[in-house]
């Protein structure tokens, strides 16, 4: 039997919330869907009069009437009026990053990703929001053996950031799966994502940073570990489709499906400025895999995407959104 239409027509967006708005991937999807003429509630902790990364993330957004910005933490704050009438919940808020979330700094990240997720997830359950799409991570895969990863994989997280991701994914799942459950999730297992206004502690940015102002880069491990670099563009598209295609419950990988070395990025970031990133080797990290790929099948069969940009181009958006901040860096 054919499911009944309104189960297969794209759901269209009029209200949503964003967690993690403030962030580096969540300013990025909110400025796409308020372009789009979709109302955002912009659900971030970082308050971006005290905190110059929120704010130079938010700084884009402030000329959208449409943008609703509310500064609370999500393991405290009343979740329902903040997720009534709301056609779907992009839950992009967490901690990330592997090398902080072992020793001490687990418990933050127990409750950044596991604890704020569940109150998440459970107040759209209550409250019947159609459409949740949860932010996971390629981590969960853990080390592979270098062949593309698969949704259908078993996850084998290597760091306690992997296994909160992990988690999350459960909870969300698992709440989507009870009877009385309205709403339905996509989980989207993000593939390293760069471009402008990346995180301070991610590759590229550490890299052009580098490079503009000739400071040495750590470089963690041999550089030849290979990285499957997605730019964020790409994977707005894929977040906003994930809500708006209707694919039941679903994990989706989102990655360019192709990876590169650090050392590969390093080249990029030289020939793109003509100068020499001067690098400082160090003992590769816990919990840094060697290797991430997707297997991209799942994405373009359900939700009709691809990625576009390519890793050359994206760095050199990337290049010169830092060229712009910083004007008398080198060119
Ligand atoms: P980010 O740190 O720039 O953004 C995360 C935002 O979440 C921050 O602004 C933070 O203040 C907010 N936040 C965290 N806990 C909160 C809470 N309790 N209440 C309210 N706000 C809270 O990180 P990002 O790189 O934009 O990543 C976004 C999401 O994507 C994260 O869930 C991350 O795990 C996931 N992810 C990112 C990548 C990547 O390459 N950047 C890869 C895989 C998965």
């Amino acid at each position: 039997m054919n499911p009944p239409a309104e189960a297969t027509a794209p759901r269209p967006l009029r209200r949503v919330v964003v967690t993690g708005s403030a962030g580096f991937i969540g300013s990025h999807l909110s400025r796409a869907l308020l372009a789009a003429g979709v109302t955002v509630v912009g659900v971030d902790r970082r308050n971006p009069t005290s905190d110059p990364v929120a704010a130079a993330n938010l700084a884009e957004l402030g000329g959208f009437p449409r943008h609703i910005p509310v500064t609370v933490d999500l393991l405290d704050c009343p979740l329902e009026p903040l997720l009534l009438d709301t056609d779907a919940v992009f839950h992009l808020a967490g901690l990330p990053g592997v090398r902080r979330s072992w020793g001490v700094g687990f418990d933050a990240y127990v409750s950044a990703n596991v604890q704020a997720t569940q109150r998440v997830m459970d107040a759209a359950t209550r409250l019947r929001v159609p459409r949740v799409v949860l932010a996971s991570s390629s981590s969960v895969y853990g080390a592979t053996s270098g062949a593309p990863s698969t949704e259908a994989d078993t996850p084998r997280p290597a760091s306690p950031y992997a296994v909160t991701k992990l988690a999350a994914e459960h909870l969300c799942l698992a709440q989507a799966a009870r009877p009385d459950s309205a709403t339905t999730v996509a989980v989207l297992r993000y593939f390293t994502v760069y471009g402008p206004r990346q995180r301070n502690d991610m590759l590229i940015h550490r890299a052009l940073t580098a490079v503009l102002h000739q400071v040495p880069l750590r470089v963690f491990g041999d550089g030849r570990q290979r990285r499957d670099f997605t730019y964020v563009d790409d994977v707005v598209r894929a977040t906003i489709a994930a809500a708006t295609v209707p694919t039941g419950n679903a994990v989706i990988n989102v990655g360019a499906g192709a990876s590169a070395t650090v050392s590969d990025v390093l080249t990029v970031a030289q020939r793109l400025t003509g100068q020499p990133v001067p690098v400082i080797p160090s003992a590769a990290r816990a919990g840094d895999v060697p290797g991430t790929l997707a297997e991209t099948a799942r994405a373009r069969q359900l939700l009709g995407w691809k990625p576009e940009v390519s890793l050359e181009a994206g760095i050199g958006r990337q290049l010169r959104h830092l060229q712009a901040l910083r004007p008398h860096a080198v060119r």
